[in-house]
């Protein structure tokens, strides 16, 4: 009954990724059905939005919600992690369906859909990350398209786990490239990354920063590189998820300005965190134990400026969120027991709008092509999300530019018992977010209804 309501958003600021403008916009039956002035006579709820933005929801491209991981499951499930992204102005998701080595792709993407049912409240799509490669498995990828899957996700660190060979690789590639799915990695190199932990075990070098230490940012540049490489060979285009550094990001600035179809990512904590946050006082350091690792401060430039100037396309958290006490302490006397991850789903559109647009680095519509746009062409959502068009999703964030927040783990709506920017103050937040013209959440109250979100059958990536 809800979505039948006309609603007319009066006089806000309607942002693009091609541009902003002053106007009113009109939601009919979950759907946008006209933008611009003196619009939508006689609908029955008129929200004012004066001196307020309306985004077009945000999308995050990369979370592990209810993962099993290191000996425990990532703390926020289908239901948990769609309030807090709510919350925090995201009305759609897309999560990693991960095979268990032995399992067919089939079983893997139905695990997740039952991790989901019954629970979503925002709306929710699965990449599928490719653990074991062989005959069956590869004749069973492009398959996958009829599932609305037209991601893989392969990993080229986590060896004698997941790693992908060389050989896996490039063949992936080029199956993708034939059945029009597009090709994430998480680039690192896993071998040499094997042997340093190894010689850290070793010699009894146990604390948490001995996780970074085991990973430099050379493996990281040097498997972007390679990744990038052979999907040039292959012919498919490829999209590095989660980069981090200054090295990573020069291999993508150098391939996309001699025109090949390379992509890529960063996630928030790549621009706030710093190396340094390993040495804190006691375990402290286990709250930022994720992989890649976090790196020195002077990476944070290079990537906010790999975000303004496009090398970058897109913000996404890699949310996967474990507690500091009684999950993180599983590695409490081995850094490599630690489990990997880190909660960032709701804080998201906030930290990139605050250290984007206020501190200006970039304007609203870039803001919105990176945590929206984007995300939806090239994960195949777009123009149904990722716009505030006639015809789209009404997936709408009121955003008040004026507001100040205090961010804090005994606030936030993630579950889990640390914030990474815990005392950050940021200006700007949403105050009121739509999905599929539903009012999710209002100030400080949820109206979500549980098991209302739906699995977004997504179509192929569009370049951008
Ligand atoms: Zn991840």
């Amino acid at each position: 009954m809800a979505s039948e309501r006309k609603i007319l958003f009066r006089g806000g600021i309607i942002v693009n990724a091609g541009g902003a403008y002053e106007g009113d916009l009109l939601v009919e039956n979950g759907k946008i059905s006209d933008t611009g002035r003196n619009i939508g006579q006689g609908a029955g709820e008129v929200v004012d939005v004066s001196g307020k933005f309306l985004f077009p929801g945000g999308i995050d491209v990369h979370t592990h919600l209810d993962l099993p991981f290191g000996g425990t499951v990532s703390n926020d499930d289908f239901f948990t992690g769609h309030m807090a992204a709510a919350f925090g102005g995201t009305t759609s998701h897309i999560d990693f369906a991960i095979q268990t080595p032995g399992e067919t792709l089939t079983e893997a993407v139905d695990r997740w859909h039952e991790k989901a049912d019954g629970k979503a409240v925002i709306d929710y799509g699965f990449h599928l990350a490719v653990t074991d490669f062989n005959d069956a498995v590869l004749a069973e990828l492009p398959t996958m398209r009829k599932r609305g899957i037209t991601s893989l996700k392969v990993f080229m660190a986590y060896k004698g786990l997941f790693q992908v060979s060389d050989e896996d690789l490039f063949q992936t590639l080029r199956i993708a490239r034939d059945s029009g799915m597009l090709v994430m990695v998480h680039a690192e190199n896993g071998d040499v990354i094997d042997v340093l932990v190894r010689e850290a075990h070793e010699k009894g070098n146990l604390a948490p920063k001995y996780h970074a230490l085991t990973r430099p940012p050379e493996a990281e540049g040097e498997a972007t590189g390679r990744a990038i490489a052979v999907a040039e060979m292959a012919g498919a285009p490829i999209y590095i998820v989660h980069l981090t550094c200054a090295l990573a990001l020069n291999q993508v600035r150098r391939a996309r300005s001699r025109g090949l179809p390379a992509y890529a990512e960063t996630c928030p904590q790549y621009l706030y965190k710093r190396f340094e946050d390993y040495e804190l006082r006691g375990f402290e350091g286990a709250k930022v134990v994720m992989s890649p690792p976090i790196r020195s401060a002077d990476n944070w430039p290079h990537l906010w400026q790999g975000l303004a100037d496009d090398t970058l396309q897109v913000v996404s958290t890699d949310h996967c969120p474990f507690c500091f006490d009684g999950q993180k302490d599983l590695g409490k006397d081995d850094f490599s027991k630690i489990p990997n991850g880190a909660p960032g789903i709701e804080d998201r559109m906030m930290v990139m709008y605050h250290g984007g647009v206020n501190e200006g680095r970039y304007d609203v519509s870039r803001f919105v092509e990176i945590t929206s746009a984007n995300p939806a062409k090239l994960f195949g959502l777009f123009p149904r999300k990722g716009a505030l068009l006639p015809g789209s999703d009404a997936d709408i964030v009121v955003w008040d530019p004026e507001k100040e927040k205090t961010i804090s783990a005994k606030t936030h709506h993630m579950n889990v018992d640390y914030s990474l920017y815990e005392g950050m103050k940021v200006k700007g937040v949403p105050v009121r977010v739509y999905r599929r013209g539903e009012l999710l959440v209002d100030g400080d109250t949820f109206h979500g209804e549980k098991g209302s979100g739906v699995y977004l059958e997504r179509g192929v990536f569009t370049p951008v």
